[in-house]
C-alpha cells in the first residue's frame, strides 16, 4: 500500500531523489566507491559541495554578494549562532512559536534582546501585524512559517536593519525576494534534504562587526572562506539536498512549486472549513501552506477517524506532542494525491458520523 508521508520533518523527499540516494551509497559516479566512504576531499564530492550551494543561490537568483554554507547543528545551533555572529548591542525578534522562542532563549546567552512582537497572548494562532522595528537594532530576526503552530508570515517584516529568518519548514515553498534578507538559514529535513546539515545563506559584508572571539566552528567567516568545508562536512545530506534541489529546479524551480503548493493548500483548507467535524487553529489570513493544523471537535470520535487515517496509508498526521491535534504537513515533495486522499478520508469520515 502507498503511505502518504505527512510529517512534520524530518519529511517527505522526492522518490527519484531517494533512488539516486541510495544507488550513490553502493557506487557513486565512476569513484566507484560509496558516496559515504571516500574523501570529501576528493573532487567528486567538491563538485557536489560546489554544485549545492550554486544550486540555491540559482532558486534565489542571489548574487555573489551572498555565501551559502552547509553546517552541521541543526537549526537549533543556528539560533545561538547568528546571534554570536551578528549581535553587537541589541537585536530584535518575533516570536510567533516554539522556534522563535527557542531563538530568543539562545540569542539571549549573547546580548540583549527586544522582542518587539509576539502572538503568545493567543497560543501563537496568528502572525502579529502591528509592530515597529526599532532602527538602531543590529537586526531582525523572525521565523518565517511555524511549524508546530501552522501559522505563516504572508509579507515579510519592511525595515531598513538587516533581516534575518529562519526558514526551516518553508524554504523554497515559493517565490520570494531573497536579496531582502541578510541571513536566511533552514535545517535540511523538510523541503531541502535529509536531517544533519543546515542551510546558511548569508550576506558577506554582514560579518566581522561583533569584534567578539568567535569559535571557529561556529565562525560564519571561517565557513564561508573555506568554501563550507571547514571540517569534514555531512556528505550523505549535502549529496541529498543537492539532488532535492536539482529535482527543484528541473521542474520549474519556485515558480513551479509555488503553483503547486497553492494547489495543495487550498484543497487541503477547502475541505477543512467546509467539514463540521474538524476545525483550524490558525486564523485563516495566517494558515500555513507546509502545515495545516486542526483539531477534531468532538474526541470520542478520535479512535474512529485515526483508524480511517491507518487504512488509507496517511502517516504522520498527528500534531507536535505539545499542542496536540492533528497536522498535515505539505513539504515540497508532497504530491497533491497525498492531500486528496486525506482529504477524501475527511469527508467520509464526515459522511458517516457527522
Ligand atoms: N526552526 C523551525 C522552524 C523548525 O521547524 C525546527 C525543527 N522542526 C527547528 C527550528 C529546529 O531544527 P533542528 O531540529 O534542525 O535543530
Amino acid at each position: 500500500m502507498k503511505i502518504h508521508n505527512l510529517s512534520a520533518g524530518p519529511g517527505v523527499l522526492p522518490e527519484e531523489v531517494l533512488r539516486q540516494a541510495s544507488e550513490a551509497v553502493i557506487s557513486f559516479v565512476d569513484s566507484g566507491l560509496s558516496l559515504i566512504e571516500q574523501s570529501h576531499r576528493d573532487r567528486y564530492f567538491e563538485e557536489v559541495m560546489s554544485n549545492a550551494r550554486n544550486l540555491v543561490k540559482e532558486l534565489f537568483q542571489l548574487d555573489d554578494s551572498y555565501s551559502v554554507l552547509f553546517l552541521q547543528g541543526g537549526a537549533s545551533l543556528q539560533f545561538y549562532m547568528v546571534a554570536l555572529n551578528l549581535l553587537k548591542s541589541k537585536a530584535a525578534y518575533i516570536n510567533t512559536g516554539t522556534w522563535a522562542s527557542g531563538a530568543i532563549k539562545e540569542a539571549k546567552k549573547v546580548g540583549t534582546i527586544d522582542i518587539i512582537a509576539s502572538s503568545e497572548d493567543k497560543k501563537f494562532s496568528y502572525i502579529p501585524k502591528d509592530y515597529s522595528i526599532p532602527t538602531d537594532a543590529d537586526y531582525l530576526h523572525f521565523t518565517s512559517n511555524n511549524t508546530i503552530y501552522g501559522s505563516q508570515f504572508k509579507a515579510y517584516p519592511e525595515t531598513s536593519i538587516p533581516l534575518v529568518c529562519d526558514m526551516s519548514s518553508d524554504i523554497f515553498s515559493k517565490r520570494i525576494d531573497a536579496s531582502k534578507f541578510s541571513l536566511i538559514y533552514a535545517g535540511a529535513q523538510k523541503n531541502i534534504g535529509p536531517a544533519g546539515t543546515t542551510l546558511v545563506i548569508v550576506k558577506k559584508d554582514l560579518l566581522g562587526k561583533t569584534g567578539r572571539n568567535i569559535p571557529s566552528m561556529l565562525d560564519y567567516q571561517i565557513h564561508i572562506d573555506k568554501d563550507s568545508m571547514y571540517n569534514t562536512p555531512p556528505v550523505f545530506p549535502v549529496y541529498v539536498s543537492m539532488l532535492t534541489l536539482q529535482w527543484l529546479k528541473d521542474n520549474g524551480g519556485l515558480e513551479w512549486i509555488e503553483k503547486v503548493n497553492d494547489l495543495k493548500s487550498q484543497t487541503f483548507y477547502t475541505e477543512l472549513d467546509s467539514n463540521p467535524l474538524f476545525e483550524g487553529t490558525v486564523v485563516p489570513e495566517d494558515r500555513s501552506q507546509m502545515n495545516a493544523t486542526f483539531l477534531l471537535k468532538n474526541e470520542a470520535l478520535t479512535a474512529e477517524f485515526e483508524k480511517m487515517l491507518k487504512d488509507a496509508g496517511i502517516s504522520g498526521l498527528k500534531g507536535h506532542r505539545s499542542v496536540g491535534g492533528y497536522r498535515a504537513s505539505m513539504y515540497n515533495a508532497l504530491p497533491l494525491d497525498s492531500v486528496k486522499v486525506l482529504t477524501s478520508v475527511m469527508r467520509e469520515f464526515a459522511n458517516k458520523f457527522a
